[in-house]
């Protein structure tokens, strides 16, 4: 099968339609309406088999998190996703392989809007690169730089889950049922939440490497130091059925995968944060609060500091 067969046999299948692509898949490159008024947001993430994922990692989830993990970057930002472009390097032309990778990819795609609007496929080990756009009203874009001192620090979700189902998988033991298994391989990105913290959120960024090692990333930009209290963290009932207590909170500091975002609020809108929450489809949770000196504080219930033994993902 050649590179236009395997395209028009995997790529072109139906998915989201958007009436601001001008030029789609078919041309030398795409053409995009951007609305007046609005900003492009963009963002680009490659997976590479065997680093960021196990090998055998089935091919729908492969797909799903190819375009999770970029969805999870616009969120980040407040932004709403719209087109997406995909580079995919494959080592053979596997019908079953991309028949499931094609299916978690545009399940993923239609539920929020992003239509596929070109692509480029090779020859070589499995890599799978993802370049999402997305827009917002002009200036409203949440970075890392806004947390100021006394904000509240908030997660949503339940990180550690993702952390501790990649375990499970690198165990070769794992049943893929398993909820925490599921959480790693079929992330969640917080799109909706993330473009409803527009304007109220001081700062946000998307957890991939540990909320310790990302919400570090906040205050290095901030220029601020943060609080957090270990007994406040959300840990599912399954991570500690699996984990106990303290390797626990561990994953939940330390592990990556989790696709949460970790945002700031001003203390004095929290009570509208917490209003707006209640529309959200997961759990917001304060976990700590910004404050003026550097550097990231651990505090258990009685205020003591205490310590991590992993500090997050490092890349190289
Ligand atoms: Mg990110």
């Amino acid at each position: 099968m050649d590179e236009f067969e395997l395209i028009r046999r995997y790529f072109s299948l139906a998915h989201a339609t958007r009436s601001d692509v001008t030029l789609g898949i078919g041309d030398d490159a795409a053409v995009l309406d951007l609305a007046p008024g609005r900003e492009l947001v963009v963002t680009v993430d490659s997976l590479v088999a065997g680093v960021h994922f196990p090998s055998d990692l089935e091919s729908q989830a492969v797909g799903h998190r190819a375009l999770a993990v970029n969805l999870s970057d616009l969120a980040a930002m407040g932004a709403e996703p719209a087109w997406a472009l995909l580079a995919l390097t494959l080592p053979a032309a596997d019908d079953t392989w991309l028949a499931g990778f094609s299916r978690g990819f545009f399940s993923l795609a239609e539920r929020h809007g992003v239509a596929l609007v070109g692509g480029n496929l090779a020859h070589g080990p499995l890599n799978i690169t993802v370049t999402l756009q997305g827009t917002l009203p002009k200036g409203e874009a949440i970075t890392r730089r806004g947390a100021k001192t006394g904000d509240l620090v908030y997660v949503t979700g339940h990180p550690g889950d993702a952390a501790a189902g990649l375990q499970l998988l690198q165990a070769g033991n794992a049943d893929s049922g398993n909820p925490c298994v599921q959480r790693f391989a079929y992330p969640e990105p917080r799109v909706a939440a993330g473009a409803a913290l527009r304007g109220l959120a001081s700062a946000a960024i998307d957890i991939s490497d540990g909320l310790v090692a990302d919400l570090g990333h906040v205050l290095a930009m901030s220029g601020v130091g943060a609080r957090i209290e270990v007994e406040r963290l959300p840990l599912s009932r399954r991570l500690l059925e699996l984990h106990g207590l303290l390797q626990a909170r561990e994953l939940a500091l330390g592990g990556g995968d989790d696709y949460e975002l970790c945002f700031t609020v001003p203390a004095a809108r929290v009570a509208e944060l917490e209003t707006l929450a209640r529309t959200f489809d997961c759990l917001v949770t304060a976990i700590g609060r910004i404050e003026s000196h550097p550097g990231l504080r651990l505090l258990d219930g009685q205020g003591r500091e205490v310590k991590l033994a992993g500090h997050g993902y490092r890349h190289f």
